[in-house]
C-alpha cells in the first residue's frame, strides 16, 4: 500500500484525498486536497462551481495525534463569493467554519472538557486551556438542539459566578428535562429580558412557572415592575423560590452568628476562639453528611448549649422541611411554624432571615407545589458549581458558558471513532 493511500484509511476525513506527507519535529504534516470540485460558503449552505481567487496562502489543521506525533494537515483554499455573506474563504467539510483543528480533534477536547480537569486535558492533547475554551463555544454552537427553547413550560433561573471576583452568568433550565437551555453574561432585568428577547412572546405565553432566587432582578422581568410601570415578559407564570436559594440565606445566617460569637469569644479566650474556628464545617455541613470527629464536636456545641447551638438547631429545621419527604400541606404547616418561631428567637440575624422567609413564602410553597424540589435543582446546580469551578481559568464568559452548555446542555457529543463513517 502506498503511504498516501494508507494516510488517506488512517485520517478517515470525509472529502479529501492525500497528496503528500512530511515530517517536520514532532509533527507530520499531511498535505490535502479536497474531492469537490464546487465550493462552498462556510456560513450558510450557498454553493457555486466559481472560484473568487486562491488564498496565496495554506490553510492548516491540527488533526488527531498517531500515536506519539502531531499531525498537522494543510491545504490550499479557494476563495468563494457568497451572495448573503460576501468574499469568503471556502468551508470544508472536516473543520468548523474559523478553526485551527479537525472536527474530530475538536469533539475529543470538548467531550474530555466536560469529563476531566485542565491540567491532564492540556497535557494530554497539547493545547492551553483558552484554547479549550473557544472550542467548546465552537463545538456548542454547532452542536445545540436549536428546538431547545421550544415546549418550555417550568423553567428556572439562576446566576452562576464563572469567576473569582464577581463574574456571572445567568442560566436558564428546562426543570422538565433537566438541562440547562440558555444562558448569558450578566444577572440582572436586562439579562433576563434577553433571553425573553431570544424566546419571543408566543412561547414565552406557555410558561406556568419560573424559578428562581429571592433577588428583583428576574423577577421584574418576568412578572414586571411592583408598580405596573414595566411590563413583565411572562405575567402569567407563577413565580417559585427554589428552595435551596431559602436554605442558603438561613445557612448564611446561621455563619453570621457564629462569626459574631466568635469574634466575642476571641476577645476573652484566644486559645479557645482557635478551637471554635474549624468548628465552622461542623455547623454548615449537613448533620449526616459529618464524620465521627465532626460528630464529636457538634456534641460539645449541644453541651454548651447557647445561642449557636440554637441558630444551629433553627437552620437545621429549616433544612428539614426541604428534604423532600413531606406533603405540600405538611411543608406549609412546618414552613409558618418555623417562620414564626425564628422571629421569636431573639437571634438577630434568624429574626432578619424570618421576614425574608415570610415575604418569599408563597414563592417557596409554589416551588413545592410543583416539585422543583431541592435534590432535583441542587443536582444540576452543582454539576454547574464543579464546572464552573473548571473554567475559573477562562478569559471569557463565552467560554465558560459553553463549558456550562457542553455538560448540562441539550448537546450529544459524540467521539470520533463513535460516529458513523
Ligand atoms: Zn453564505
Amino acid at each position: 500500500m502506498r503511504a498516501t493511500t494508507l494516510l488517506n484509511r488512517l485520517l478517515a476525513l470525509a472529502g479529501i484525498r492525500v497528496l503528500g506527507v512530511s515530517v517536520a519535529g514532532d509533527t507530520v504534516v499531511v498535505d490535502v486536497g479536497l474531492r469537490r470540485r464546487k465550493l462552498v460558503c462556510p456560513l450558510c449552505e450557498f454553493s457555486t462551481s466559481n472560484r473568487h481567487d486562491t488564498r496565496r496562502v495554506e490553510s492548516s489543521w491540527r488533526h488527531l495525534d498517531l500515536g506519539r506525533w502531531r499531525v498537522l494537515l494543510r491545504a490550499r483554499l479557494r476563495r468563494v463569493c457568497c451572495p448573503t455573506h460576501g468574499v469568503r474563504v471556502e468551508g470544508v467539510p472536516f473543520a468548523r467554519h474559523r478553526s485551527g483543528f479537525t472536527r474530530d480533534f475538536e469533539d475529543l477536547a470538548a467531550y474530555l472538557a466536560t469529563k476531566t480537569d485542565k491540567t491532564a486535558i492540556c497535557r494530554l492533547l497539547r493545547i492551553d486551556w483558552d484554547t479549550v475554551g473557544r472550542i467548546g463555544e465552537r463545538v456548542v454552537a454547532d452542536g445545540l438542539d436549536p428546538d431547545r427553547l421550544d415546549g418550555l413550560v417550568e423553567i428556572g433561573v439562576d446566576e452562576v459566578s464563572w469567576k473569582r471576583q464577581h463574574n456571572y452568568i445567568t442560566l436558564v433550565t428546562d426543570h422538565r428535562r433537566g438541562r440547562i437551555v440558555w444562558g448569558a453574561e450578566g444577572k440582572d432585568t436586562a439579562t433576563m429580558n434577553a433571553f425573553f428577547a431570544d424566546l419571543g412572546a408566543k412561547r414565552a405565553a406557555q410558561l406556568e412557572a419560573v424559578s428562581m432566587d429571592m433577588g428583583p432582578a428576574y423577577a421584574k422581568s418576568v412578572a414586571g415592575s411592583k408598580d405596573g410601570k414595566t411590563k413583565g415578559h411572562a405575567p402569567q407564570a407563577t413565580i417559585c423560590i427554589d428552595p435551596y436559594h431559602a436554605v442558603a440565606k438561613v445557612t448564611e445566617a446561621l455563619d453570621k452568628v457564629r462569626r459574631k460569637e466568635w469574634n466575642k469569644l476571641r476577645k476573652i479566650d484566644p486559645d479557645k476562639a482557635r478551637k471554635f474556628k474549624g468548628a465552622r464545617w461542623v455547623l454548615l455541613k449537613r448533620a449526616t453528611k459529618l464524620t465521627d470527629d465532626q460528630q464529636a464536636t457538634l456534641r460539645k456545641f449541644r453541651r454548651r448549649g447557647g445561642i449557636i447551638w440554637r441558630a444551629y438547631r433553627l437552620s437545621e429545621a429549616f433544612r428539614a422541611i426541604f428534604a423532600g419527604d413531606l406533603s405540600a400541606d405538611q411543608t406549609e404547616e412546618l414552613l409558618d411554624r418555623w417562620i414564626s418561631k425564628a422571629s421569636r428567637s431573639g437571634i438577630d440575624e434568624f429574626v432578619k432571615v424570618a421576614r425574608t422567609i415570610r415575604t418569599h413564602r408563597d414563592g417557596i410553597l409554589a416551588a413545592i407545589g410543583l416539585g422543583i424540589n431541592n435534590g432535583r435543582a441542587e443536582g444540576l446546580n452543582n454539576i454547574v458549581r464543579l464546572i464552573t469551578r473548571r473554567a475559573f481559568g477562562f478569559h471569557s464568559a463565552g467560554a465558560a458558558l459553553g463549558l456550562i452548555m457542553l455538560t448540562c446542555g441539550p448537546i450529544k457529543l459524540v467521539l470520533p471513532h463513535e460516529r458513523s463513517p
